[in-house]
C-alpha cells in the first residue's frame, strides 16, 4: 500500500515564519489562504484589480499585485485557471524568483506540458487537493479535511520535499491523508478522472438518463429528481463507505437493477472510449487542443456552455431548485 502522510509524520514545519504568495483567490485560492493564515504562516495574496482582489482584502490579507507578491515571497504557489498562468507566470512572477525560493502548484498542467519552465535554482512542487476548493475551505473549517496529493519536480535546496510537506499540513490535508505522486501521474489521473468519471462522465450519464425519461413521455420535474437531485444522496453514502455502504442503504430490488443494468450501461465500449481518453491526455492531444481553443478565445467551449445553459434539465432544475431554499449554489450563475 502507498505512504500515506498524516499531521504527526510532518515533522519540523520548514515553511513556518516564510512569506507566501498565494497568487489567485478564487476556489483554490481564498481556501489555501485563509487556511494557512489559521495555521498560522505568513500569507500574502497576489490578484490582478477586480472581484477576487476586493475579496481577499475584505478577508483581512495583505493584497498586492502579482509581482509584488511574487517579489516579498519565499514560497509562490500559483492558484490562477491553468490556462492562464504561462502568460502571468513570465510577465510578473519569473523576474521576482530569487534562488532558493519555491515555485508551487496545485496541478501539473503546464510543468507536466511544458508550458512553464521555471529557473533551475528555485524548488517546483505541487500539493493538489483532491477536491474543490470551497470544500477545502469548509472542510478544514468543520475540523475535517480534503485529501491531497504532492509531488516534487525539482529539489534545488534539498528541501523541496519537507516544503510541501508542510504546505500540505499548512492548508489542513495531513488530517485527511497526503500521498506522494509525480507531476506525471497528478496531471494524468487528474484530467482523466475529471474528463471520464467527475465532471465529462456524470453530466452526461444526468443528461442521457433524464433525456431517457423524458423522450418516453415521463414528466420532466420527475425525471430531474430521479436522474439528478438524487445522485447526490447516492454520492454522499459512496463517499462515507464506498459501494457496500451505498449498497446497503439502497433496497434490494434497487441492488439487484444495480447488479443487471450497470454492465449494460457502462460496456466494454464505453471503456474502451475512456482509454481513447487516457491516451489523448497522454499524448498530450487533449492539452493542446485546450490550450488552441482558449488562445482563439473559446469559441466552442462557450458555444458548448451556453447550449447546456439551455438544456431541458437546467431549465426544470432552475424551476424545482428556487422551490427548496435549502438547496443553495455557493455562487450565484448568470445564466
Ligand atoms: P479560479 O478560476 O477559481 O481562480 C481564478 C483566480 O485567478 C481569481 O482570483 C482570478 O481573479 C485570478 N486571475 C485570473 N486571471 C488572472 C490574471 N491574468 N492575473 C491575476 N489574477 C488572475 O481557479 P481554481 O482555483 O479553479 O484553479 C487554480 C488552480 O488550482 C489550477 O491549477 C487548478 O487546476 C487547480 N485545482 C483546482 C481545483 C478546484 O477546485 N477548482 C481542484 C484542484 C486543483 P479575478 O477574480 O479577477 O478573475
Ligand atoms: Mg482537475
Ligand atoms: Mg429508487
Amino acid at each position: 500500500m502507498a505512504k500515506v502522510y498524516y499531521q504527526d509524520s510532518v515533522g519540523v514545519n520548514v515553511l513556518q515564519g516564510k512569506k507566501i504568495a498565494i497568487v489567485g483567490y478564487g476556489s483554490q485560492g481564498h481556501a489555501h489562504a485563509q487556511n494557512l493564515r489559521d495555521n498560522g504562516f505568513d500569507v500574502v495574496i497576489g490578484v490582478r484589480p477586480g472581484k477576487s482582489f476586493n475579496q481577499a482584502k475584505e478577508d483581512g490579507f495583505a493584497v498586492k499585485t502579482v509581482a509584488e507578491a511574487a517579489q516579498e515571497a519565499d514560497v509562490v504557489m500559483i492558484l490562477l485557471p491553468d490556462e492562464r498562468q504561462p502568460e502571468v507566470y513570465e510577465t510578473e512572477i519569473e523576474p521576482n524568483l530569487q534562488p532558493g525560493n519555491a515555485l508551487v502548484f496545485a496541478h501539473g498542467f503546464n510543468i507536466h506540458f511544458k508550458q512553464i519552465t521555471p529557473p533551475e535554482d528555485v524548488d517546483v512542487f505541487l500539493v493538489a487537493p483532491k477536491g474543490p476548493g470551497h470544500l477545502v475551505r469548509r472542510t478544514f473549517t468543520e475540523g475535517a479535511a480534503v485529501p491531497a496529493l504532492f509531488a516534487v519536480y525539482q529539489d534545488a535546496t534539498g528541501t523541496a520535499r519537507e516544503k510541501a510537506l508542510s504546505y500540505a499540513d499548512g492548508i489542513g490535508s495531513t488530517r485527511a491523508g497526503v500521498l506522494e505522486t509525480t507531476f506525471q501521474e497528478e496531471t494524468e489521473t487528474d484530467l482523466f478522472g475529471e474528463q471520464a468519471v467527475l465532471c465529462g462522465g456524470a453530466t452526461a450519464l444526468v443528461k442521457a438518463g433524464f433525456e431517457t425519461l423524458v423522450e418516453a413521455g415521463y414528466q420532466p420535474e420527475v425525471a430531474y429528481f430521479e436522474c439528478l437531485h438524487e445522485l447526490k444522496l447516492i454520492v454522499d453514502l459512496l463517499y462515507e463507505g464506498g459501494l457496500a455502504n451505498m449498497r446497503y442503504s439502497i433496497s434490494d430490488t434497487a441492488q439487484w437493477g444495480d447488479f443487471v443494468a450497470g454492465p449494460q450501461i457502462v460496456t466494454d465500449e464505453t471503456k474502451n472510449a475512456m482509454k481513447k481518453v487516457l491516451t489523448d491526455i497522454q499524448e498530450g492531444t487533449f492539452a493542446h487542443g485546450w490550450i488552441a481553443e482558449h488562445k482563439a478565445g473559446r469559441p466552442n467551449f462557450n458555444a458548448i456552455n451556453e447550449k447546456e445553459n439551455q438544456h431541458q434539465i437546467e431549465v426544470v432544475g432552475r424551476e424545482l431548485r428556487a422551490m427548496m431554499p435549502f438547496v443553495k449554489p455557493r455562487v450565484k450563475l448568470e445564466v
